[in-house]
């Protein structure tokens, strides 16, 4: 089972991608990158040996990894989900640094440069096929967003509705942490690109300095996975794909009122994400899933047999340096390497 290889790795894992620069005429704030997951970045400031601060990753992707690259290494993960495992995908990062890229694609993206969130969906709908004589398994999907400590359905067909849903205990009746968001029976991958085009849609956008579309809120893809056997024996578990909100520190000065708020929240949300990540990883006996709507929502995919996976997202500019420092900071106290 694809599992067993996953044993060996750890429940948790922390990839960081690079994306490519921009402009070709900026210095480059990435020293090094190591075949064993090693990353030195160099202040632009102290282009000396003082400058430079290594990091440790399970594992880098630079600027010129493929999609189908990153997902080659995600593809197991995805696959114990059909054995019964939750998995989390979050990707991490500063608004413009790559994460809605690795998790949906570029805007209209063909079949090459899709992102995770498609491949795992044409993956785990192959494995069913494939499984079909001994194993029957339907899959749903749910999407929802973290704005302001709120969850939104993404899915409803009706945007004018934002209804704000209660996350329950993982031990309610059909097992749904979301028992009021839509779920949606999917038989192909068309059926999923459908619903992530409406979900985009309905996704809450606000205008920040750095990226006018950049989006203030977590989005969360969950992909329900049940299966039975042939002796009636059932599974049950679901792998949540994860685009979080800007991690960038918002300048006080600069934001008032509803961004400021906004700031805020992303800020809180993100540093619980990070003290449950890392208080699994040193597995303690207290994990503050409380502390947040988003850790609350996927707290039955975090810690126990689950598993996993974070993209650290940097982008390679001189004058992110500060932000990418930060994000591998983050990173790297979430990781186990
Ligand atoms: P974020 O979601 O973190 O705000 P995006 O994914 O929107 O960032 O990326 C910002 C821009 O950079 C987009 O135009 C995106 O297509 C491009 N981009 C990001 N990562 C890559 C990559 N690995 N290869 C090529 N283009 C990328
Ligand atoms: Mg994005």
């Amino acid at each position: 089972l694809y599992n067993m290889v996953q044993d060996l790795k750890g429940n948790i894992r922390v990839y960081c991608r690079i994306r490519p620069p921009f402009r070709s005429d900026t210095k480059n704030v990435i020293d090094f990158i190591g075949e064993d997951g090693s990353l030195v970045v160099l202040d632009p400031l102290k282009p000396n040996k003082d400058g430079k601060k290594l990091f440790q990753f399970n594992r880098i992707f630079g600027p010129t990894a493929t999609q189908e690259e990153v997902f080659a290494d995600t593809q197991p993960l995805i696959r114990s989900v059909m054995d019964g495992y939750n998995v989390c995908i979050f990707a991490y990062g500063q608004t413009g640094s790559g994460k809605t890229h690795t998790m949906c694609g570029p805007t209209g993206a063909s079949r090459k440069e899709m992102g995770i969130n498609y491949l795992a969906l044409n993956d785990l709908f192959d494995l069913s096929n494939r499984r079909k004589d001994v194993l029957k398994y339907e899959i749903f999907v749910q999407m929802v967003e973290i704005y302001n400590e709120q969850v939104r359905d993404l899915l409803t067909g009706d945007s004018a509705s934002t209804s704000k849903l209660e996350i329950r205990s993982c031990t309610s009746e059909n097992g749904l942490s979301l028992p009021d968001a839509t779920i949606h029976s999917v038989k192909s991958t068309a059926d999923v690109l459908n619903l992530m085009r409406s979900g985009q849609v309905n996704r809450a956008v606000s205008s920040t300095a750095l990226n006018n579309q950049s989006s203030r809120s977590h989005s969360i893809l969950t992909v329900h996975v049940h299966g039975k056997d042939v002796n009636g024996g059932t599974t049950r578990s679901c792998l949540h794909l994860v685009d979080l909100a800007g991690s960038e520190r918002v300048d006080k000065s600069e934001v008032t009122g509803e961004g400021l708020k906004e700031a805020q929240y992303i800020n809180k949300s993100l540093s619980c994400l990070g003290d449950v990540i890392t208080a699994l990883s040193q597995k303690n006996s207290y994990i503050p899933y409380r502390n947040s709507k988003l850790t609350l929502l996927l707290q039955n995919s975090l810690g126990g047999n689950a598993k996993t996976l974070m993209f650290a997202h940097v982008s390679p500019e001189s004058d992110s340096f500060g932000e990418t420092v930060s994000t591998l900071k983050f990173a790297q106290r979430a990781s186990t390497v």
